[in-house]
């Protein structure tokens, strides 16, 4: 498999030449040359196998010059009852007939993006130790990437992480799993500033080619091409899990950000997986829910970007989906490199009234909105109606999903985080403690480790020159 830039401009590279970086060298992401088709016929066989033997099965296809024993291995130790608390890492909760939860949050941080993450943290130490190379990786966080990147990579060998947050706009739970790690390769920075100027300062270092090169910068964001194609590893686990006939369609509802989560839905059904809809819910933060209603893509700026009850959605440009705009456009580069000029020098682009638009339903997307008082309704109801407790982010999909459900179609909701990270909110919808899973008691007590920076690239470079040894 080789993998292309979405603006053409990188020559044909292969899975562990693309497996540390995030970006292409153009200023696009990268993307596989196509999409494995999987025949009936396998869909069917690879109904009976474990979530491992899954995995690899998918991921093989993807990362075909990793050593099928070593790529087997690794996924096996990654993919543990132990780290995901049962066998089925990804078990499936039937809320309702036609309704149902994918767990996706049962691993350390407690949040979806463990389960790309983790298989990321192994595939980045064996692919390193084997060409005898170190990483410094840099990251930017609202609250889950960093904590499941830094829980992926705490002390590996050859790796160090750099982890940019906004000062004081995680919830004190993501604060306290992050800031509390005491290992030496993990340095927390956090920025006076959101999100947003935590990825622009993380992009700027990167897109300073000669830098990157002397320390060696990598990237762990949700662009890592790798941890999008572990999430579509799940898309196809709920779908044997919620069907027991080959040709039955799904839904997925999904709640969104980057974007990252929904694209592994899209690929999943680009590769075959029967999928009928796939609902982007977005929370107050609707860049995406715009354009999928009127085919406006307009990323706002930092005065823009609402600070929510589901923050790790509060994202004012989708950084995902331009991977997305590439198959919709019909892999035409030129016309995506176009799109994104435009983006630069007007703030938007509008595909309304194109025949990519009328395409958009063609590729199953619907979306919706949930606003806070949505989420809580949402939130109460399903502890009324069911008797779980569903976090912040996973009630936005719920509740858009309600709108999109169709007769004979079960509707999979993604459980993207556990409830008891939001507990303000949790508290406010239902007047009660969310549940903690054992482990997790004393988190917010225990010292906490880390450093306070202005959103100045100048002073981030300094910092990590100040850490590592140039090359
Ligand atoms: C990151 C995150 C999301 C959004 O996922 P994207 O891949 O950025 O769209 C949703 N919910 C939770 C809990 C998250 O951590």
């Amino acid at each position: 498999m080789n993998y292309l830039s979405t603006r053409g401009g990188m020559p044909p590279a292969r899975f562990t030449e693309i497996l540390l970086g995030g970006l292409a060298p153009d200023g696009g992401l990268v993307v596989p040359e196509r999409y494995p088709r999987i025949e009936p016929a396998t869909l069917a066989r690879w109904r009976k196998l474990s979530y491992p033997a899954l995995a690899f099965e998918i991921l093989r296809l993807y990362a075909d010059d990793v050593p099928e024993a070593d790529l087997r291995a690794l996924i096996e130790r990654t993919y543990t009852a132990q780290v995901f608390g049962s066998s089925e890492i990804t078990p499936l909760r039937t809320l309702e007939p036609g309704l149902h939860l994918l767990g996706l949050s049962n691993g350390p941080t407690l949040a979806f993006k463990d389960v790309a993450m983790q298989l990321l943290g192994q595939l980045f130490e064996y692919v390193l130790a084997k060409q005898g190379r170190e990483l410094n990786i840099l990251g930017a966080t609202s609250g889950d990437t960093g904590s499941a990147a830094e829980y992926a990579m705490r002390g590996r060998r050859g790796i160090r992480v750099f982890m940019l947050s906004p000062y004081g706009r995680m919830s004190p739970f993501q604060t306290a799993q992050m800031f509390s790690l005491d290992d030496p390769n993990i340095f927390n920075i956090a920025v006076d500033g959101v999100f947003d100027d935590c990825q622009d300062m993380v992009k700027a270092v990167s897109n300073d080619l000669a830098f990157k090169e002397r320390y060696a910068i990598g990237t762990v964001n949700s662009i890592n091409w790798a941890r999008v194609v572990a999430q579509v590893v799940y898309y196809f686990k709920g779908w044997f899990a919620a069907t027991d006939d080959d040709r039955q369609r799904v839904s997925f509802a999904v709640p969104s950000g980057n974007f990252g989560n929904v694209l592994a839905g899209h690929i999943a059904r680009m590769m075959g997986l029967p999928i009928s809809r796939l609902v982007v819910a977005t929370n107050e933060n609707d860049v995406l829910d715009e354009f999928f209603r009127t085919g406006r893509y307009r990323p706002r700026g930092t005065a823009e970007t609402h600070q929510t009850s589901s923050p790790s959605m509060d994202i004012s440009k989708a950084s995902n989906f331009e991977r997305f705009v590439y198959d919709l456009v019909g892999a035409d580069a030129a016309r995506v490199a176009a799109m994104w000029r435009e983006l630069d020098q007007r703030g938007e682009f509008d595909v309304a009234g194109t025949p990519e638009f009328a395409r958009l339903r063609e590729f199953g997307f619907a979306s919706g909105c949930s606003r806070h008082a949505d989420r809580l309704a949402t939130i109460r109801e399903t502890r009324a109606r069911y008797g779980v407790t569903i976090d912040t982010h996973t009630a936005d999909g719920v509740f858009v999903a309600q709108r999109w459900r169709e007769p004979g179609v079960p509707m999979i909701c993604l459980e993207t985080a556990q409830a008891a990270k939001f507990a303000d909110t949790i508290r406010e919808a239902i007047g009660e403690e969310a549940p903690r899973p054992p482990g997790f008691e004393n988190l917010e007590s225990l010292p906490q480790r880390f450093d306070r920076m202005a959103p100045d690239v100048g002073a981030l470079k300094r910092y990590i020159a100040g850490r590592c040894e140039p090359r």
